[in-house]
């Protein structure tokens, strides 16, 4: 089966941080497990380089505005390397060859449906937030996204008509053909939803907005976010008539968007009544994370304490970023990063967790090393049974999106595989028969672990096949390095 995955395309304003990390370690464990099931996976991730706030960093910067998300969508791409992500694909909005023609396609498809009108508006526009704002949304007149007046200004925008779709939209929801993880997301956009829809502005006049996709024969207008940069979930695939790219036809529509909570009325509202209006097939789900905070704190720059992933990926590998972030933080919510927690789970769960645990069994197995085993007569029904109930537990927890509990699982077998041994003492063992039983059992339960762990930590996974690996009814076993280095 195809498996058609994407991220949010990050805005390339600023570096990438440990909340970008987040959302791409996720999305990783998701493709990976999906490839492991045997899925034909696609996994995408992006830039959005456009918009206001690029040009003007740009400016600020004293640079091209081409050259400046250049360089900056490098940082974000190197984030594949530094935290082992495996997308297969990486789409830039500024791309005029792959994103341009498939994007002015849409658009003219929601033209073509009579979804597109052109209006005078008029209202209160925050810089910051590229938007318009109602007075409901100013605290003491102030955007309190950015503690800055808006502007009065006066534009002639296209307009998509996406309260005539909200019943349809809605239902959708509701049955479930788009389905939104985790439930309560699902009832803040459906609550949303039934508050009732407005038409969206879909452009901006040249003049105000030069960067950007242009409207198709509209010169005086740029296309605004929504049909630039949700559009790129199509056109990495090859949505456009002018690119023959039968991908698409497998490959739409996607399995599943991941996105932040910030993101989820354009992912949940617009986007879908945009498909619609161009007659193509809603995504099938959509899973929204929340936010990292960092001891306590939001992130900014102000307060100085936006945790860069590489700094952490250098000092501690990729694994164990990949672990905190994925166990610490429960999957579609808030949670925290502290240097005193990450370090505490690194030496708890990893160090002396598994590393441990896989250097305890592959010293003792290496004694007896290769082990022929059979699987129905060596391997205790217990040992059996509590594989098989942490193999189905870790199913359900993917099923739901739950990355934590499934890695709370995986960890609830390594106490277990430590405790058996424990309770055998292998060490004592005289018996050559028992004590190869114990080491089968251990060997077994190791494996199994062994497969549930690989999707988070792929590193992690292969070294530990470097000192454990099984082929048909043999385990074989080898003392290698520690997998988890104290630290100092
Ligand atoms: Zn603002």
């Amino acid at each position: 089966m195809k498996f058609y995955i994407t991220t949010a395309i990050d805005y390339v304003n600023a570096p990438p941080h440990i909340g970008h990390a987040l959302e791409k370690i996720q999305a990783d464990v998701l493709a990976r497990y999906h490839r492991v099931k045997g899925d034909d996976v696609f996994f995408l991730t992006g830039a959005d380089e456009h918009g206001l706030k690029i040009l003007r960093a740009a400016e600020t910067a004293g640079q091209n505005t081409q050259a400046f998300v250049d360089a900056n969508s490098e940082h974000f791409k190197r984030l594949k390397e530094i935290l082992n992500l495996s997308w297969d694909d990486f789409i830039r909005t500024s791309d005029q060859t792959r994103h341009w023609p498939g994007a002015q396609e849409l658009w003219l498809k929601l033209l073509a449906g009579g979804d597109l009108y052109k209006k005078k508006y008029q209202g209160l526009y925050c810089v910051g937030c590229e938007s318009f704002k109602t007075e409901r949304d100013l605290v003491n007149g102030k955007c309190p996204d950015h503690n800055q007046a808006p502007e009065k200004m006066e534009q002639e925008n296209w307009f998509f008509k996406l309260a005539k779709y909200q019943k349809e939209i809605e239902s959708k929801i509701k049955n479930n053909e788009l389905k939104i993880i985790p439930e309560s997301r699902r009832n803040e956009i459906l609550s949303f939803i039934e508050s009732g829809l407005e038409d969206v502005s879909f452009s901006r006049p040249k003049k105000d907005l030069p960067w950007g996709v242009p409207v198709p024969n509209d010169p005086d207008q740029t296309m605004y976010v929504w049909c630039d940069a949700l559009a790129n979930y199509l056109t990495a695939i090859g949505y456009s008539s002018k690119i023959q790219d039968s991908r698409f036809k497998t490959l739409w529509p996607a399995d599943l968007h991941v996105i932040g909570k910030d993101i989820l009325r354009f992912h949940a509202a617009i986007w879908p009544g945009m498909l619609i209006s161009a007659g193509l097939p809603l995504p099938k789900a959509i899973f929204v994370h929340g936010f990292i905070t960092v001891e306590g704190q939001k992130m900014s720059k102000s307060v100085g304490n936006i945790v860069d992933p590489a700094v952490l990926v250098k000092k501690y590998g990729a694994d164990p970023v990949r672990y905190y972030l994925l166990r610490e933080i429960p999957s579609g919510e808030d949670g925290d990063f502290s240097l005193g927690k990450f370090e505490d789970r690194y030496t708890s769960d990893l160090a002396n967790g598994l590393g441990n645990l896989v250097a305890r069994v592959v010293t003792l197995g290496e004694k007896i090393s290769p082990v022929k085993f059979d699987f129905s007569a060596d391997v205790d029904s217990e040992v059996k049974k509590i594989c098989n109930n942490a193999y189905q537990a870790y199913e359900s927890s993917f099923e739901n999106i739950k990355l934590h509990d499934a890695l709370s699982g995986v960890w609830s077998l390594i106490s277990w595989a430590d405790k058996y041994i424990n309770e055998k003492r292998p060490w004592e063992i005289k018996d050559e028969g028992t004590f190869r039983k114990v080491l089968i059992n251990a060997g077994y339960i190791l494996g199994v672990a062994l497969n549930l762990v690989e999707p988070f930590l792929p590193e992690t996974g292969e070294k530990i096949r470097q000192q454990i690996w099984f082929d048909n009814s043999v385990i074989n076993f080898k003392k290698g390095d520690n997998l988890f280095p104290r630290l100092n």
